[in-house]
């Protein structure tokens, strides 16, 4: 598992290992902490977490990744599959940085591929963005709606898509499987794992969180003359641990297929921002202050996914609710203010 102490690999690590998984977790730490590491060994308790073994590498070394698929499985045998999350993934910097954003995204990616098809392992799960989508002519989004990436984020992911499924014509051997996230929050009910971005947060949610830890002032939310209800943007809300769930969903599908399928993994229901900054609120006991200010470049109106596929062939469905997202969120916050490395308000 590639990114293991990001957020999503966390909660998909405890997951994984919880259901019986042996992992190898990689990652170079460049946007995650090795704390989230050990919470994950924490989190599912000493019999398991010796099922789990980390190596700290950067994807983008094909040397380092090539060696670490050669020498096996832990067991000895040969590793099942990879389940790819490692990537850079803020829109905005992506916009400031692309030539890092293609780097890291897709060049790993592609080094990834080459050191499996190496070792024979050619099973993966590829994390993808809901974004490739961009601008959607309706709603909700099913997988077959047209792909219009409006960022060099989006973009890297919709190459990389592309890279997978002509793999797949080409090498009818690999199964591949990659899962477009709308818009993953909360934590684990534990309050051991949760989000803990570095700097200042790009997303709604984590900056909701230090709001409420008083980390940061208030929520600028990013418009509210949007045609919404009432006004402000309107997002598909999955919570970490459901969007965990459908990665083994799709671990235990892949045997099933052959070549390269895509899901969308969403609630297939939309929350605007200020019913987001009402829930948060409700979780925490009292008011988070916000102010309107203007739209955001690059921002959408309404993404709201379409479900139906993961239901249908993974027999995949979310089960947390936005009340269990603000909830299990506020949890990790309260009880990490100063995140995993614990930074100073
Ligand atoms: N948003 C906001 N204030 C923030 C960050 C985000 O109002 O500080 C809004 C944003 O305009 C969008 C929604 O919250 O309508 C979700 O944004 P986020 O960056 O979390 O995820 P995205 O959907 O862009 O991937």
């Amino acid at each position: 598992m590639t990114g293991a102490a990001g957020f999503i690999g966390s909660h998909t690590c405890v997951d994984l290992l919880t259901a019986g998984y042996r992992v190898i977790g990689v990652d170079d730490f460049s946007n995650s902490s090795p704390h989230a590491i050990e919470r994950i060994r924490e989190v599912v308790g000493p019999d398991v977490a010796g099922n789990l073994d980390f190596v700290e590498l950067d994807v983008r070394d094909g040397a380092a990744l090539g060696k670490l698929l050669g020498g096996g499985g832990r067991g000895g045998g040969p590793v099942y599959a990879v389940v790819h999350f490692a990537a850079r993934k803020a829109v905005g910097e992506s916009v400031r940085m692309p030539v890092e954003y293609y780097d890291t995204n897709v060049n790993a990616t592609l080094r990834l591929i080459e050191a499996m098809r190496e070792h024979g392992v050619r099973r993966l799960i590829f994390s993808s963005s809901c974004s490739v989508h961009g601008n959607a002519d309706s709603l909700p989004i099913p997988e077959e709606a047209p792909a219009r990436p409006t960022n060099p984020y989006a973009r890297t992911k919709w190459i990389c898509e592309q890279i997978l499924s002509d793999l797949c014509v080409a090498e009818p051997d690999w199964r591949v499987i990659a899962l477009r996230y709308f818009n993953p929050v909360g934590a684990h009910p534990s309050g051991l794992l949760g989000e803990d971005p570095r700097g200042i947060p790009n997303n709604v949610m984590p900056y909701l969180q230090q709001v409420a830890v008083g980390r940061l002032a208030e929520l600028s939310v990013f418009g509210s003359d949007y045609p919404t209800p009432d006004g402000t943007g309107i997002r598909d809300y999955i919570h970490v641990v459901d969007l965990a769930e459908g990665h083994r969903a799709a671990m235990e599908h892949l045997d099933d297929q052959t070549g390269y399928r895509v899901y969308n993994l969403g609630t297939g229901t939309g929350t605007s921002v200020l019913q987001l900054v009402a829930a948060f609120s409700e979780a925490v006991g009292r008011p988070l202050p916000y102010r309107i200010v203007g739209r955001r470049p690059g921002d959408v109106a309404e993404l709201v996914a379409d479900p139906r596929r993961a239901a249908e062939e993974l027999g995949w469905r979310t089960k947390r609710g936005l009340a269990d997202m603000c909830r299990d969120a506020w949890e990790f916050q309260r009880r990490n203010p100063g995140g995993y490395d614990g930074v100073a308000g």
